[in-house]
């Protein structure tokens, strides 16, 4: 270091001002001279140097006493060049050689040198500096030196220059103009430049900066020479060896003198290189993250470590339509959703505190469209190497579309669960290795499992499985588990709570994943009990309902409208029809049916179409060949075809036949009959005829008791005969005016002598006439009025109304006796019909009246009805319609 300069002239300043004046004084007055030299005596010893004076030649004549006590010499080892042998040897030649060149050119001198102290032996820097001093002439007349102990500043200054050298940086000196003073190894090393190599640059470190940075370097050194500020300029200097350029950060401070002038710049170069390169990186590492920040698609946002925004990417601002200043301190408070805001703001706070990195969903609004998106935001604090958090790094990720996924996968998980819970049947589902996951409450009820159960036993469900059905169910199951088919499987579970087995259908869907491995299985199982049952009811009745259709006792026929839809074989047998005219629909129930029984078929299709079933009747069918087939036929409406409806028919031609050959029988027998009586008769009035007329009267009075019964007979044998004619349809009339009133007189009072136990009262009677057979009307009031006596053998009386209006007359027999039960009213009516109860049957009759007169009320285009109660009596009416001339 070259500080000690200023310090020395500092301290060696008030001598030298004495010297300068003692020159003045020498030069003014010769004579003076000792005086002064006896002053200068006086100072030398007073200052704090060594003080000497050496003649022209340069051999020492005086000493100061200092200068004695420091090296501890005797007055003969100061004269002369005797001094030197104090100089350390590693200066002596040095010092010695800048003495004698002083003393040749006479110029003023300065040297440093170590000087050995006579105590110690030890050696301590000093600086030596010497004048000459010249007469008027020119010439030298004496030498003056000082030499003062620098011995500290020295040492001061090798530390220094130790400090310089150990110091990483890059250290020199300069002067004002620009040169080089020092520069440590380090310097030289790096610059691979030697000191002499540039001593009369003015910008001799030019070189090695890196040309782009040149210009800056020397407007800033330029600048601090101008204003003499500190220097500091980063550039890039070339490594003498390598070629090389590092960054390197170059200060310099000016050194001032007394006078303020800068007498040098201390510099250091530091190497930034890393520092830059790490700077650089950061920049780069900035520039991707910015990059990345507005790449990425979610909102990007950074804070201060108090929570101020301090950054938001291009997305951001697009969708809050704000700008940074907007949303920086509370501005982006507006635009989460108010419900959200609070737990929004609580969180952010909490985290602030904690510093814990944080995770949170809410709801942003897009100023564009109004409408809030969900979004996930992530909070993550950076820290310094001291942990210290520098920043905040967030995103906000809209979950907008997953949230509506989530929420409808919620909705249809719910709604599937709902479901579940609400189907009729047994829901559950299954992992793939058998176990339950999950069981709805009617599965559980049923069964009356618990989770714990079935999660532990995969089989464990085998156990409410009826035991006929667990083989197969489980042999099932394996099947489907090995395979990944549908499982379906029938089999009776048993009811938990009572023990009961049930039928049930058992099904399950394996659901996959996207790898298609099989995550779980769907199953429900359906109660078909009722179902089975009524299969099998239905499996029994359809069997009874084959055997019905297949029996050939009777023909079925499936009607619709006229249309025969379908018919059995025994049906199509009985008609002489195929099934080819059935499906080719030539089978017509109308065209099936004779002219003459038209009438009563449609009757019987009114019944059917009102009452849904057809009470059976008699009828014929014109069969395939033109025949006949006297059929009895029964229909009922199908249930749920409504225009379909099924008809049974029973071939009654055999009954048909029978009846016949009875009614012919019955004709002939009466026939056969009446000829006899007829002759009876005759015989008997012949000879009763006889005996009256011999005078026989007592033989003639008994022989007409016969006449009785053989009327009777007689009776009998013309209502068997007449309803024979009926039934062939060949009973005449005869026509003719009949007053109903007279008639009706006439047979009551022929019966009423014949049944002296009753009396027939005639009530209201009416002046009427029409025409008519007057003996067939009159048997059909006998008929009545005889039943009336005759089935009310307990009463008194027997009444018998006549009415008549404009169209019609009714005549009305009551009677007070056994009455008529309800089922057999309509059946009275019937040919050779008679009551079945032990009452009636105690009565004689053979079941012809009632028909008699309802063929004869037909006849004339009447009606017969009766009205009657058991025990109590009954009404017939009988209407006979007046403007109809019969
Ligand atoms: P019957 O010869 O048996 O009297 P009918 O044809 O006159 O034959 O009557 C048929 C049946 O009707 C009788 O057997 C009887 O049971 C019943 N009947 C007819 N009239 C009456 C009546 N007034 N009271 C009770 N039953 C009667």
């Amino acid at each position: 270091m070259m500080l000690n300069g200023k310090q020395i002239r500092h301290l060696t300043l008030p001598l030298w001002k004495a010297l300068i004046k003692h020159i003045a004084v020498q030069k003014r007055a010769e004579q003076q001279l000792k005086a002064c030299e006896e002053n200068f005596r006086v100072l030398a010893e007073t200052v704090p140097h060594q003080v000497w004076t050496a003649q022209p030649d340069g051999s020492v004549t005086y000493s100061n006493q200092r200068w004695y006590d420091y090296t501890g010499a005797s007055p003969e080892q100061a004269l002369g060049e005797e001094w030197s042998q104090f100089l350390h040897p590693d200066d002596s030649q040095h010092v010695l050689m800048v003495w004698h060149h002083a003393v040749e050119t006479g110029n003023p001198y300065e040297v440093e040198y170590r000087f050995r102290e006579g105590q110690t032996g030890a050696y301590r820097w000093f600086l030596a500096r010497g004048m000459p001093m010249r007469d008027d002439a020119g010439q030298i007349v004496k030498w003056f030196g000082t030499a003062t102990n620098i011995d500290e500043q020295k040492r001061l200054e090798e530390d220094l220059r130790v400090l310089a050298e150990t110091v990483p940086q890059l250290v020199w000196v300069k002067r004002p103009d620009g040169l080089y003073k020092y520069t440590n190894q380090r310097w030289r090393d790096y610059t691979g430049l030697m000191l002499e190599h540039m001593q009369n640059d003015p910008w001799p470190h030019l070189q090695f900066i890196h040309p782009d940075d040149r210009e800056s370097n020397r407007a800033h050194w330029q600048h601090a020479l101008d204003t003499g500020e500190m220097f500091e300029h980063k550039a890039r200097l070339r490594n003498g060896q390598t070629g090389e350029y590092r960054w390197f950060l170059t200060r310099a401070m000016p050194v001032r003198d007394e006078a303020g002038q800068i007498v040098k710049w201390f510099g250091t170069n530091t190497d930034i290189e890393e520092q830059k390169q790490a700077e650089e990186r950061i920049k780069i590492s900035e520039e991707n993250w910015r990059m990345l920040a507005e790449t990425v698609p979610q909102l990007v946002w950074t804070t201060q470590p108090d929570g101020r925004v301090d950054y938001v990417n291009q997305r951001y601002c697009d969708y809050t339509q704000a700008t940074l200043e907007h949303i920086r301190d509370d501005g982006w408070h507006q635009i989460v959703h108010p419900e959200d805001i609070e737990r929004t703001l609580a969180l952010r706070r909490q985290t602030l505190a904690t510093g814990e990195p944080y995770e949170i969903e809410y709801r942003l609004k897009n100023r564009q469209t109004g409408e809030y998106h969900w979004f996930l935001t992530r909070g993550l604090p950076v820290r310094n190497e001291a942990g210290q958090i520098i920043k905040w790094f967030g995103t906000s990720t809209d979950i907008e579309d997953q949230k509506r996924a989530e929420q409808q996968l919620k909705e249809s998980r719910e709604n599937l669960r709902v479901l579940a819970e609400t189907v009729p049947q047994l829901v559950w589902v299954k992992r793939p290795d058998g176990l339950y996951k999950y069981t709805n409450q009617r599965w559980r009820d049923y069964t009356g499992l618990t989770p714990q159960q079935i999660q532990s036993d995969r089989w464990a469900f085998i156990q409410f499985i009826h035991p006929d059905d667990q083989e197969g169910h489980r042999a099932h199951w394996q099947h489907a588990l090995d395979t990944g088919e549908m499982f379906e499987h029938k089999a009776r579970l048993r009811n938990g709570q009572t023990g009961e087995y049930r039928w049930f259908l058992v099904r399950a869907m394996p659901v996959r994943d996207e790898a298609g491995q099989i995550v779980k299985w769907f199953g429900t199982n359906t109660d078909i009990e009722d179902q089975v049952r009524i299969e099998e009811a239905l499996r029994q009745s359809q069997e009874r309902a084959n055997a019905l259709m297949n029996s050939n006792i009777i023909g079925i026929t499936i009607i619709e409208g006229e249309q025969i839809v379908d018919a059995n074989d025994t049906y199509l047998r009985m008609t002489g029809y195929t099934r080819e005219d059935l499906r080719a629909g030539n089978m017509n129930w109308r065209h099936m049916t004779p002219s003459e029984y038209l009438d009563r078929t449609f009757e019987a299709h009114q019944e059917l179409a009102t009452q849904q079933s057809l009470t059976p009747y008699e009828k014929e069918y014109v069969c395939q060949d033109g025949s006949r087939l006297p059929a009895l036929v029964g229909a009922v409406v199908l249930p749920h075809q409504p225009r379909q409806a099924i008809a049974f028919v029973l071939d009654n031609s055999a009954r048909k036949e029978l009846e016949q050959r009875k009614d012919t029988f019955l004709s002939m027998a009466s026939h056969e009959l009446r000829t006899p009586l007829t002759a009876v008769k005759m015989q008997t009035q012949l000879v009763r005829r006889r005996l009256v007329k011999q005078a026989h009267h007592e033989a003639a009075t008994e022989l007409s008791r016969v006449e009785e019964p053989i009327k009777q007979l007689e009776r009998l044998i013309g209502e068997l005969l007449d309803v024979s004619k009926m039934q062939a349809g060949r009973l005449e009339y005869v026509q003719g005016p009949v007053n109903l009133d007279v008639l009706l007189r006439e047979i009551i009072d022929t019966l009423q002598p014949l049944h002296p136990g009753h009396t027939i009262l005639l009530r209201d009677a009416v002046q009427i006439s029409l025409m008519g057979d007057r003996d067939r009307l009159g048997q059909v009031f006998t008929n009545l009025l005889s039943n009336a006596i005759k089935y009310s053998p307990n009463a008194k009386t027997v009444e018998v109304d006549l009415d008549a209006s404009p169209e019609a007359v009714a005549i009305r027999v009551r009677d007070h006796g056994l009455g008529i039960p309800r089922e057999q009213r309509d059946k009275i009516f019937e040919r050779f019909y008679r009551a079945a109860g032990p009452r009636q049957r105690e009565i004689a009759g053979l079941g012809m009246g009632l028909y008699i007169v309802a063929e004869i009320v037909k006849h004339y285009g009447g009606t017969i009805s009766v009205e009657s109660e058991v025990g109590k009596g009954s009404t017939f009416t009988v209407t006979l319609p007046l403007t109809r001339n019969a």
